[in-house]
């Protein structure tokens, strides 16, 4: 964790004004909640819909030794050992991109549109047999989440894995500049953020942003299979050199012989067979791109395999859970997109061991002025020879149910409104040997309904 003096601290994140009797004052880790403040925390008061300095005197109180205090704001409480400076949130990313560059840690960043928290789960994993990682806690992917994530680096950390998250042009950079990645991922490239991005292309030029904060030598892995990416590869820093996995024959890293059976996914990568926990072709690009890494860096392949075998997810993605009353519940309700629901919905239409498959699926959100097609699409994707019940919850989600009811057989399909009725209804209709697949955007709160039908 960041452990340095409040003098230290004022130049690390650009600031001023602090009074010199302070200067002295040990510093250990940043807080941003004033309840979680831990002692001899620096509290970073950031504003947002809340404006954290009405909370900073409650963090002194709870134990913060100092804190962060925007010049624009009124009423500092000088009192209190403060650093002013212009702005909260670049103070921060100012420190933790001042306190990377002091750490000999390597940083592995991943950015893409879906499977970022399962490959840096992945990577963690492998790299762990080995050496001593330090990981993005769940999806602490943001603009804050990443500086504060490198701010709990300990300093005897030899490899830190860091997910980026986007939803607009410029931040990955602003990311990338901070954590500067010796390795850096692009899983692939969907349609997330389409509202904000405008086309693919944008999305894909705001992935490659992430090279621009990495050091020479650097090494980008990313997604073969995606034509936006491979046609500006030319354009990367010379300094930088890619390298490819994918389902095509062109890429380095390349599965072969994929199957699944309950509860993991096996495939076969440059000759040696690999089994990961969760289910899923998509997860085997993951892995790839965890293969490619841990390649890069000369891991043993006996590491890779067990680290891969080991994997423990941050849930809700392709969770294989078993119902107290025996039903299977599939639970990919961490958030959707049109690809990853597809990608969800084929899975689940692979699997053969039950003899009824439902599928309940919810609103994609944030797709812009095309998401009703988005969402008819998927409704006529589902395919009734695989799936035998479409339930659908929200507004997005009837539009799936409209289009899966035209190839469905009648009674099959059902549009629904209301959770509580839909509990119910789902609670009577499952029997013991059924698996159902749950999948919705976060803000479906889809976890609910998995908690209620365990
Ligand atoms: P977020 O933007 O919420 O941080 P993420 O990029 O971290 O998402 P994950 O949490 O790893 O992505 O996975 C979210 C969902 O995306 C999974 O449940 C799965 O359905 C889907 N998914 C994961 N990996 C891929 C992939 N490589 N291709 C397509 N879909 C994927
Ligand atoms: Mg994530």
């Amino acid at each position: 964790m960041f452990a340095r003096t409040l003098k230290e601290v004022e130049q690390m994140s650009g600031g001023s004004g602090l009074q010199s009797q302070w200067d002295e004052i040990e510093i250990r880790g940043v807080s941003i909640h004033s309840k979680s403040v831990e002692p001899g925390n620096l509290f970073i008061p950031i504003v947002r819909i809340k404006d954290g300095h009405d909370y900073a005197a409650e963090a002194v109180a709870n134990g913060a030794a100092a804190s962060l205090w925007q010049n624009d704001h009124p009423n500092p409480p000088l009192h209190t050992p403060l650093i002013f400076v212009d702005n909260s949130l670049e103070a921060l990313q100012l420190l933790a991109g001042a306190y990377r560059d002091q750490l000999p840690v390597k940083v592995i960043g991943i950015t893409g549109s879906n499977g970022k928290t399962t490959t840096k789960d992945m990577i963690d994993s492998i790299l762990r047999t080995t050496y001593k990682v330090h990981k993005t806690k769940g999806n602490l992917n943001s603009q804050v989440g990443v500086p504060l994530t490198i701010l709990n680096i300990a300093a005897d950390t030899e490899f830190a894995v860091i997910e980026m998250g986007m939803s607009e042009r410029g931040q990955i950079e602003r990311l990338s500049r901070i954590a500067k990645p010796d390795l850096a991922v692009i899983t692939m490239i969907g349609v997330s953020h389409l509202s904000t991005l405008g086309s693919r292309e944008a999305i894909a030029a705001a992935k490659l942003e992430i090279i621009k904060g990495m050091p020479p030598g650097g090494v980008l892995l990313l997604n073969g299979d995606e034509p936006l990416l491979m046609k500006r590869i030319e354009e990367l820093k010379q300094s930088i050199s890619s390298i490819c996995f994918g389902e095509q024959e062109s890429n380095t890293y390349r599965a072969v012989s994929i199957s699944m059976d309950a509860t993991s996914t096996h495939f076969t990568c440059s000759r040696t067979s690999y089994q990961v926990p969760l289910l899923g072709k998509h997860n085997v690009l993951n892995a790839l791109a965890a293969i490619a890494v841990a390649d890069v860096l000369s891991m043993h392949v006996e590491d890779v395999r067990r680290g891969l075998q080991q994997l423990s997810m941050s849930g809700m993605r392709m969770e294989v859970i078993r119902a107290s009353s025996g039903f299977t519940i599939i639970n990919d309700a961490w958030n959707a997109s049109p690809v990853s629901m597809k990608a969800a919905i084929q899975t689940f239409e692979e699997l053969s061991e039950y003899p009824c498959k439902i599928v309940l699926l919810g609103d994609m959100l944030e797709l812009g002025e095309h998401e009703r097609v988005f969402h008819r699409e998927i409704g006529s994707s589902i395919n009734p020879e695989r799936i035998d019940y479409v339930y659908t919850l929200g507004d997005l989600g009837r539009e799936i149910a409209n289009e899966a009811a035209k190839h469905f057989p009648e009674g099959r399909v059902r549009a629904c409104d209301d959770t509580k009725e839909l509990i119910q209804e789902l609670r009577s209709m499952l029997k013991p040997s059924d698996a159902i697949l749950i999948k919705g955007s976060r803000g479906m709160a889809f976890e609910q309904i998995v908690s209620a039908l365990t």
